[in-house]
């Protein structure tokens, strides 16, 4: 008796588990992406270090991500240690590295995704590339082959849907799926771990692509306060900073419409300390006084920037600023250039197994799923995790099927 079919719409990390899982137990697994090639998005993660998960103990590591108790059992049972095991079978050793964040030795992503395509492969997963799903009825795919624009139909005894969200699109997740989805099974996608936006004067120019060091961050209450730097850019600012604090900005996006980064630029010095240097330095010019309080060129020029004239001789207020320099912000990057997106499919509209419960031959992970997280390996952890979780679901629900 032939194997039960199963479709995997997209090759990227959490596609692949999927695809692992189920090859693994025996299935017929037919792969199709769109793009040329594999995981193009994962690719681009491993260009600069592919950061894949976190040594963080698993109670704080599951505080990262916004839907906790979703994630938590996914995360919790393929943990980093699961995955630095997972990557040792395909011959990848791993590293951490001083911030605790995983990485393969090689850093790049290409090694780890080469091993894993041939034992995907070697598994008897079939790949159909330039293959671009463009409907989904039930087990029914609609299928375009990209180079030739010839549309078949096809159907599956089970259909897993790993088409990431909408970021980053030339990489191959252009959201296209949405359209299959009912409008209450999913929210509207946003941008996270993007750059944010604010409009300079011509002053800022000579500083543009510099960093604010070692800056104390945070949104509304400092129990989100993030230290680190922050790069200043010609449209505002970037980094993990900002990125660990999108959540906190989207939120107050919504409930009071507008974005205020509060920055303590010298963390290390007390409000104090800095009226007395303020003082002891009065009778110097404003970038000497500043220098000499503490501040380097591109902290007095935002401080500058941020405060009004009027106010920079008064010791106390200016020192008030630079231990709580509010910044109006205009908002985030176009979602295209976030690193991730918050947003997807709905909890509510899956079953802890990831089966969607208006389509039950239907199942679904990776960033398609309506969590979030910052950077930091936690983006890769739950899209492994996640494509697991869909796999042994497949799994489970073509058995009790196959008993009945
Ligand atoms: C610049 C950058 C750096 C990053 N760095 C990190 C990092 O260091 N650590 C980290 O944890 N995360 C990082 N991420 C995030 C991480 O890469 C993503 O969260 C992850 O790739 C999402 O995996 P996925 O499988 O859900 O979706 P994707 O990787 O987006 O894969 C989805 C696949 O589905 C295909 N597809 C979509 N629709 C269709 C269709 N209709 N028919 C056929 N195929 C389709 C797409 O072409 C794509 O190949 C980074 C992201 C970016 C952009």
């Amino acid at each position: 008796m032939s194997q039960p079919s199963v479709a995997i719409v997209g090759a990227g990390p959490a596609g692949l588990m999927a695809a692992d899982v189920l090859s693994q137990q025996g299935y017929a697994v037919q792969v199709f992406e769109q793009m040329p090639s594999a995981a193009r998005k994962f690719l681009m993660a491993g260009k600069t270090g592919l950061n894949i998960s976190h040594i963080e103990q698993i109670e704080a590591f599951i505080q990262r991500y916004d839907a906790t108790t979703w994630v938590g059992p996914w995360v919790e049972k393929y943990d980093a240690s699961w995955i630095r095991a997972w990557m040792q079978t395909l011959g990848i050793a791993s590293y951490v590295g001083s911030s605790g964040r995983i990485f393969p030795v090689e850093m790049k992503a290409a090694p780890l995704l080469r091993a894993w395509l041939t034992r995907l492969q070697q598994q008897g997963v079939q790949f159909y590339y330039r293959h671009r799903c463009i409907d989904l009825i039930g087990q029914s795919l609609t299928l375009q082959n990209t180079r030739d624009a010839e549309v078949k139909k096809q159907s599956f005894d089970a259909v897993i849907l790993a088409c990431g969200a909408v970021s980053w699109q030339k990489l191959g997740s252009d959201g296209r799926w949405l359209a299959w989805m009912a409008s209450d099974e999913v929210n509207p996608f946003q941008p996270s771990n993007a750059g944010v936006v604010r409009t300079w004067s011509e002053y800022m120019q000579p500083i543009f692509g510099q960093p604010l060091k070692g800056i104390r961050a945070w949104v509304e209450t400092e129990e989100n306060a993030v230290t680190g730097d922050i790069i200043l850019t010609q449209y505002g600012f970037e980094s993990g900073v900002i990125y660990r604090l999108n959540r906190a900005l989207r939120v107050q996006g919504i409930t009071s419409k507008k974005y205020v980064l509060n920055v303590d630029l010298l963390p290390q010095i007390s409000y104090e300390q800095l009226v007395l240097r303020l003082i002891q330095y009065r009778k110097q010019s404003l970038n000497n006084r500043l220098r000499k309080t503490g501040l380097d060129a591109v902290k007095s020029a935002l401080l500058k920037e941020i405060v009004d004239r009027g106010q920079w001789s008064n010791a106390e207020i200016m020192a008030l600023h630079i231990k709580k320099l509010s910044i109006d912000l205009n908002g985030f990057r176009p979602i295209d250039e976030a690193i991730s997106c918050a947003g997807g499919i709905k909890q509510t509209a899956l079953s802890t197994e990831l089966q969607l419960k208006s389509q039950p031959h239907v199942f679904c992970c990776g960033e398609m799923l309506d969590w979030d997280a910052p950077t930091g390996g936690y983006l890769l952890t739950a899209c492994l995790a996640s494509g697991r979780v869909a796999g042994h679901g497949v799994d489970r629900f073509l058995s009790q099927k196959s008993e009945s």
